[in-house]
């Protein structure tokens, strides 16, 4: 019987043993400067600064979840990421306002917003150039969570983030949901989805938006007040993928191009972010007289697109319940 016992003991042990090593993040690429392709080194942080007024955003920029490079494999191999820290730290209004003019990014190459698993959004411009439809011309290099990584290695993504939606509880049955992130003028960007659970679109196409709750050039509307008191908010927009499938699929129609923000309807802090020397003025308050500036938490558990893990812990509670009666039924 003591033999059983000690059977037993180990046999516990080993079990919590094994999920811990299944529940550590995946080996990290020799060179430093990679991020894990398995989502391991994402951070994101905020706090508010010089008096509440400025957001003040912190992120490694690594994705929270698979981030392969799905290149030709000339120039990578299945299992690289070409995703490489970089140290985001953007200072943006707090207190949003309403610009003297929109500023277009539709063929901006850069982040022009940050989500809250600590990956900047870009427009829908995949060159600055030729200012060339993202989805069209590097949807194929999309991963199943919808983001890449530019030729510097700045992980980003173009259409909504499918992955981090999954993990907000962002679907369309809920509605609307939570903040997803904040463009670089402080206004807040949504998921997909409108006040009725309907799918957003733009107000322009008119064979397909609801005209109540359906996003301007810019990719947002005034349309209903959202979080604290916000009079403007931006939605990502276009169809969400599974979250499993290497490339995304599906890839967003077409319709739904700019994708993510097609202007910024508010003033930026600092517009060398965008790499502009323009100053707009604001000429309205973008909040209404209650609003107080959220401070949002960060997304950067890893996203799991298969759910093994709470699999694998499923399994263990089973085989620990089936030890631990033997073991009483033995005594
Ligand atoms: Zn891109
Ligand atoms: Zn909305």
């Amino acid at each position: 019987m003591a033999f059983f016992k000690e059977f037993v003991v180990t046999l516990i042990v080993f079990v919590f043993m094994f999920n811990e090593i299944k529940s550590q993040p995946g080996p990290t690429s020799s060179s430093k400067t990679y991020c894990d392709i398995n989502g391991g080194n994402a951070t994101y942080s905020e706090t508010l600064l010089s008096s509440n007024t400025l957001r003040n955003i912190s992120a490694s920029g690594c994705p929270n979840h698979y981030n392969p490079c799905l290149k030709p494999s000339d120039v990578c191999s299945s299992d690289t990421t070409e995703a490489t820290f970089q140290n985001h730290k953007y200072q943006i209004k707090a207190y949003p306002c309403f610009a003297n003019a929109t500023y277009n990014t539709t063929c901006i190459e850069g982040a022009i917003g940050i989500l809250r698993n600590g990956v900047v959004i870009y427009s829908q411009s995949g060159n600055a150039q030729s200012c060339s439809d993202a989805v069209d011309s590097e949807g194929d290099t999309f991963d199943r969570c919808g983001g890449h990584a530019d030729n510097s290695g700045i992980y980003h993504y173009h259409i909504p983030p499918t992955c981090l939606l999954k993990q907000l509880n962002i679907v369309e049955t809920q509605s609307h949901g939570d903040i997803i992130g904040w463009a670089l003028d402080g206004f807040p960007i949504y998921g997909p989805y409108g006040q009725s659970s309907n799918m957003m679109f733009k107000c322009s196409d008119t064979t397909r938006a609801n005209q109540n709750d359906c996003v301007d050039s810019c990719g947002g509307h005034s349309q209903h007040v959202v979080g604290n008191g916000y009079l403007y908010h931006y939605h990502m927009i276009g169809n969400v993928s599974d979250g499993v499938t290497d490339p995304v699929d599906p890839l967003p129609s077409s319709y739904f191009n700019p994708y993510s923000i097609g202007c910024f309807k508010g003033v930026l802090t600092d517009y060398s972010y965008v790499d502009t020397t323009n100053i707009y003025q604001c000429t309205s308050n973008g909040y209404n007289s209650t609003f107080s500036p959220e401070i949002l938490s960060g997304v950067t558990t890893v996203y799991s697109s298969t759910d093994s893990s709470s699999n694998t812990n499923t399994f263990s509670f089973v085989i620990i319940c089936v030890i631990f009666f033997a073991f009483m039924c033995i005594n």
